[in-house]
């Protein structure tokens, strides 16, 4: 028994000494992340992939600062640190540095960590300006440029175009999208694997991030506000989907999409606060011609060949969700009948003048116009809301916003029975 006490006490005193090292060994090998914010504000942080490297790139301090660029090759460390921008460029899968005018500096470099020296300051991607450190990474034949940011100024460079050009009145909408963002990042920190070297890419396959030059007074005042702030279940944290307008009800996810159902994304209204959108309704109108070329081009691209749809003799709505979108649509024609179930419809009709966006919504109504044979001659879709109608409304939340209410009731309103956890 005491032998197995020694052993749990040594244990507890190697992981201290192992910290130590790691904290020692970090600070000396890169510029820790304090070098460029105050202390106080040591907080998670995210590694957010940028670009994929394959050509000359310059880096820069923000506003002409400092930078340190350490360069990692060979198991050695060389740091360089330069006022004026540098350039990076790919070389048969490795680093070349060069000054701004084109003279070499370095070569062959595995990795490189670029910080700034002047506080407050960020660094230039091309132009692009970012908090934090850039770190570039060769991995699986790939160089990757990943910009490691707290996750409150990763934040700062998402919200803005989430909710988009928004009036101070309306600020505890930017404070719910705020939280619903933080939530998305946090829980799906390390989902592409250690190996990868980042937690969320910078495009719509995650959160789009824009990075310093899309901040926004409103925005980081927000952020700042709801800081460490996530929605939860249970405890756990949630899938906090959102969308533009709900067009007056939400839905349960597992009718609109193939997932599991969730006890929070369920069907509710939203007292048309979202009313203020403009498209709490709309209409597209579409030819007989123009739908079955688009049920064609769907099947084909699907089934992997040629289909012949026929002529469109009819549209059927099959049923509906809980909060009223089409959940089953047949097209009956001449060839036969060609059903699609939950939000594919939107990806089959499309729009009707831009074949390459989806159609608004899936909540919406037909008016059918038909030839003197009772064939299909034009389809009017008179429809509610935009997106997918799962989680929160964004126009919703700044209906709400505008009528006073905060930002813990919006998201209660749209994420049914959670609860807000401060993570730090
Ligand atoms: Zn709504």
């Amino acid at each position: 028994m005491k032998k197995l006490q020694n052993i749990k006490t040594n244990l507890a005193r190697l992981s201290i000494l192992v910290f130590l090292i790691v904290i020692l060994w970090g600070c000396g090998r890169v510029p820790h992340l304090t070098d460029v914010a105050p202390p106080s504000s040591r907080l998670p942080f995210v590694k957010v992939l940028l670009d994929e490297v394959s050509r000359k790139h310059t880096i820069g301090g923000s506003d002409g600062g400092e930078m340190a660029i350490n360069c990692f090759k060979n198991g050695k460390r060389i740091s360089y640190y330069s006022r004026k921008p540098v350039i990076v460029q790919a070389e048969n899968q490795k680093l070349g540095l060069y000054t701004h005018s084109g003279q070499n500096l370095d070569y062959k470099i595995d990795r490189m960590v670029i910080a700034s020296r002047t506080k407050n300051h960020g660094l230039t991607y091309d132009k692009k300006a970012y908090h934090g450190l850039l770190e570039f990474v060769s991995s699986s034949g790939q160089i990757r440029l990943v910009n490691i940011v707290y996750v409150e100024d990763y934040l700062k460079g998402v919200v803005p175009l989430e909710i988009g050009p928004t009036p101070e009145e309306q600020v505890e909408a930017v404070k719910a999208q705020s939280v619903a963002a933080r939530t998305y990042a946090m829980a799906h920190l390390g989902q592409y694997g250690d190996e990868s070297g980042y937690d969320l890419k910078a495009d719509i396959s995650d959160q789009v991030y824009g990075g310093i030059k899309i901040e926004n007074q409103l925005v980081n005042e927000a952020v700042e506000a709801t800081r460490g702030m996530v929605a939860v279940y249970n405890d756990q944290m949630i899938s906090a989907y959102y969308h533009s307008t709900c067009g007056g009800t939400t839905d349960d996810i597992e009718d609109v999409w193939d997932k599991e159902a969730a006890p929070y994304l369920v069907s509710g209204h939203d007292d048309e606060a979202c009313k203020i959108s403009k498209y709490y309704t709309w209409r597209e109108r579409f030819t007989a011609d123009q739908i079955i070329l688009r049920v064609e081009q769907y099947l084909a691209q699907e089934r992997g060949r040629e289909v012949n749809a026929g002529r469109l003799t009819d549209i059927r709505i099959n049923g509906r969700t809980p909060g009223g979108r089409v959940a089953s649509i047949t097209f009956e024609t001449t060839n036969g009948r060609f059903t699609f179930n939950k939000e594919k419809v939107r990806w089959v009709i499309k729009r009707s003048d831009n074949p390459k966006a989806i159609l608004r919504s899936a909540n919406f109504d037909l008016d059918i116009e038909r030839h003197g044979n009772g064939e299909v001659r034009e389809v009017v879709f008179r429809g509610r809301g935009y997106g997918h109608g799962i989680g929160m409304c964004q126009m919703g939340a700044r209906g709400l916003a505008a009528k006073g209410i905060k930002f813990d009731s919006i998201l209660a309103t749209y994420y049914k029975n959670t609860d807000l956890k401060k993570l730090y």
